[in-house]
């Protein structure tokens, strides 16, 4: 995979870039305020369709001007791909070889990428939330059809937690209605489920073994799915809907009484630890970060899995936080392989191989 230009017009504080890339490693270096995250959020908006860092596309548009467009051509073995996104007060357009692409779920896959920015450190640190979309977000990268049900998943909660809330304020606990959403609920459940665990398996055997390279050894890293229905990991695939169904029906009473969804996936969480100690509550600010990183590294190697096609790698802000060593290493990992953008305050502790490789750009005032 490789992006070998990109065009940004009125993009954040950038009025024009017109950036040739074909080369394997660029480097994005400058004081702070000067434009380095938005060119990487540019090329993440290109690959997902929405930024990392903000849901109103607005925020996107160079203040003072009506229109924003970031444009990318993209090599994909034999095939190239022209993708844009538009954005203006009314709203953001993303098309594909001229083609508009109404549902993101298909758009999505075009430009395989993983970020790596400084709020990934949450992904040990924060809320379960925060986890919950790390896995919905990339494996959605690799199944458009994972996002289609997680889509349907959604609105269905919001259905049937709405109609929960009706139920308590009657006092009932009876429901046509509520068996037959409760069906549904149960079958994108589990094709959720499966999903996640499939991609779960995987993605830990790559994170183990990169958060082993990068901290020499001294830490084994595990990565647990914790569902909110626990007795699902002690129970054949095949029993589900029976061990949720059953689950659901005990729970009636709580639910409706409390007006909301007490089990299923959009309640899980995952468990992070290093030689068994809890990442989340206990883990330094350097092994949180490690491992946050380690599981973003994997996913190169899963999408590769997936798609036979290496996805661009985008590092904000990650050198200035490495030791020299690590650094290196990381730099190491990724050489010869994955196209990489990376924004760095200043090139200290770079290796000279990496720098005589490297495209250096020097960022000031969005220019
Ligand atoms: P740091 O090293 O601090 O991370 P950076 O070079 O990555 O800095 P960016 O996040 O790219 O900085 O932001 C550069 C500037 O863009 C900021 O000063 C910000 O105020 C400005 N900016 C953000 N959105 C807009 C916008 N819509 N219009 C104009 N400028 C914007
Ligand atoms: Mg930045």
């Amino acid at each position: 995979m490789r992006v070998e230009n990109l065009n940004l017009k009125q993009f954040r504080n950038i009025a024009e870039l017109d950036l040739h890339c074909p080369e394997e490693l660029h480097l994005f270096v400058g004081p702070n305020a000067q434009g380095k995250t938005n060119i990487l959020e540019s090329l993440y908006l290109l690959a997902l369709g929405k930024s990392h860092r903000t849901r109103t596309h607005r925020e996107l548009i160079r203040f003072g001007e009506k229109r924003a467009v970031a444009k990318a051509s993209v090599r994909k073995g034999e095939q190239k791909l022209r993708l844009e996104v538009q954005m203006t007060e009314k709203g953001k357009k993303v098309s594909r070889n001229g083609i508009e692409q109404p549902r993101l779920s298909q758009y999505i896959g075009s430009l395989p990428a993983v970020l790596f920015a400084p709020e990934d450190l949450a992904l040990v640190k924060g809320s379960p939330q925060i986890r919950r979309r790390f896995l919905d977000m990339e494996i959605g990268q690799v199944s458009p059809a994972y996002v289609h049900h997680l889509t349907q998943l959604n609105k269905l909660l919001t259905q049937r937690n709405s109609l929960l809330k009706q139920l308590g304020q009657k006092g009932t606990f009876q429901s046509a209605l509520l068996n037959v959403l409760d069906e549904q609920f149960i079958q994108f459940s589990i094709d959720l489920w499966k999903k996640r665990l499939a991609f779960l398996s995987s993605l830990k055997k790559w994170a183990r073994g990169i958060h082993q390279a990068i901290t020499r050894g001294l830490e084994e890293l595990e990565i647990e799915y914790l569902p909110s229905l626990p007795s699902l990991l002690d129970t054949d695939p095949g029993e589900w809907p029976l061990l949720l169904q059953r689950e659901l029906e005990k729970k009636r009473e709580k639910e409706i009484r409390r007006g909301t969804t007490l089990i299923g996936p959009q309640r899980d969480d995952l468990r992070l630890t290093a030689n068994g100690l809890d990442l989340h509550l206990y883990g330094s600010q350097g092994q949180q970060r490690t491992a946050a990183l380690s599981l973003k590294l994997a996913e190169i190697e899963l999408i590769y899995q997936e798609t036979g096609y290496y996805p661009v790698l985008l590092l904000d802000d990650v050198l200035s936080e490495l030791d020299d060593s690590r650094k290196t290493h990381l730099l190491e990992a990724i050489r010869g392989r994955v196209q990489t953008f990376v924004t760095t305050t200043n090139l200290e502790g770079i290796d000279q191989e990496t720098l005589a490789k490297a495209r250096i750009y020097q960022v000031r005032q969005g220019r």
